[in-house]
């Protein structure tokens, strides 16, 4: 087989930001309910202040409130646990986002634990992770939603398939794990310590790469006519000098070999904002007690 199917992240972000607008416009109407994304920037990393941006960028696009809060370098732990504090308390705020990574004397951990669970869109909380193994009603890490929307737009059902996934982190890794389960996906969770790695990845019907290595994996590596998911995003250099983004897979190889692959840039990438404003919504109506507008039912996790 030649030629995989290319899966438009973009335009799959577009059409789900389209039906959050539409959704957000409802809510306003009839339950004069304007959901609230609050997002902390702590110093001035340059990827970071590039995704509080189009963060922002796209909420008020979609009609929400969007609350930024950029917060020098040196801020200490305790000045931003007291920020959080404030943004637990605020009728306005539903959602709330701290990036990362954090400078360093900035315990992540703790930073996450002191967000409300009912408002932590980025569904890292220990108690959203305990609520999507259990399968309780959470908020799930935007970029595992992503994948598996993604994923479906290949195949109209996972159901039965095996799933590989090469990466373990709690942000991406472990939480795709429990929403493929969901789908009733056979699924394989590899890391750095797996043996003989491609010939797990060649068993995959669906391959999953959160790895954060730039084309670890090579067309050889997966079984023909597989959906391939590229979460990683690699800074290299070009031969003449430039920066360019690389995915975790070897796409001019893999595209060879698989049914369908997502690119890199414009893949997964785009999918996170979107997932992170069906949560906000998801968020604003669980702290409402109504509904999810019916644009969203599909597309909302937990
Ligand atoms: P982490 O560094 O937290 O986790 C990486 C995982 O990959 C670990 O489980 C590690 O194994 C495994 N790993 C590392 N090297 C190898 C190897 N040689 N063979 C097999 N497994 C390996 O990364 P994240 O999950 O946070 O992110 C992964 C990638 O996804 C990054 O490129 C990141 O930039 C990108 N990303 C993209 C997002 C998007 O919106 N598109 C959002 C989030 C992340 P072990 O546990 O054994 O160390």
């Amino acid at each position: 087989m030649s030629g995989a199917r290319i899966i438009d992240g973009k335009a799959l972000a577009a059409q789900v930001q389209e039906k959050v607008a539409a959704a957000v416009a409802r809510l306003r109407l009839e339950h004069d309910l304007a959901p609230g994304l609050a997002v902390v920037l702590v110093g001035d990393d340059p990827a970071s202040r590039v995704y509080v941006r189009n963060k922002g960028k796209r909420t008020t696009e979609a009609g929400m409130k969007s609350f930024e809060y950029r917060l020098p370098a040196d801020t200490s732990e305790a000045a931003l646990l007291e920020r959080i504090r404030l943004l637990n308390e605020s009728p306005d705020v539903h959602g709330i986002l701290v990036q990362l990574p954090l400078p360093k004397q900035i315990n992540p951990a703790r930073v996450i634990d002191a967000i409300d669970p009912d408002k932590d869109v980025d569904g890292f909380h220990v108690i959203n992770a305990g609520r999507l193994a259990v399968g309780q009603p959470g908020l799930v890490p935007c970029t595992p939603l992503g994948c598996v929307l993604l994923a479906k737009q290949a195949r109209e059902s996972l159901e039965g398939l095996e799933a590989v996934i090469i990466g373990r982190s709690n942000i991406v890794g472990k939480p795709l794990a429990q929403l493929l389960l969901k789908e009733n996906c056979t699924v394989t969770i590899a890391h750095s310590r797996t043996r003989d790695l491609p010939a797990v990845a060649r068993r995959a019907d669906v391959l999953v790469a959160a790895v954060g290595r730039p084309e670890l994996v090579r067309g050889d590596w997966i079984k023909p006519g597989a959906t391939v998911i590229d979460v990683g995003i690699n800074r290299v250099e070009t031969e003449g000098g430039k920066a360019k983004l690389v995915g975790d897979v070897a796409f001019e190889e893999a595209k060879e070999v698989a049914g369908a692959i997502t690119p890199v840039p414009g893949g997964v990438g785009p999918m996170t904002i979107a997932m992170l404003l069906v949560n906000t919504v998801q968020a604003a109506c669980r702290q409402r007690g109504i509904d999810l507008p019916r644009e969203l039912a599909d597309l909302a996790g937990g």
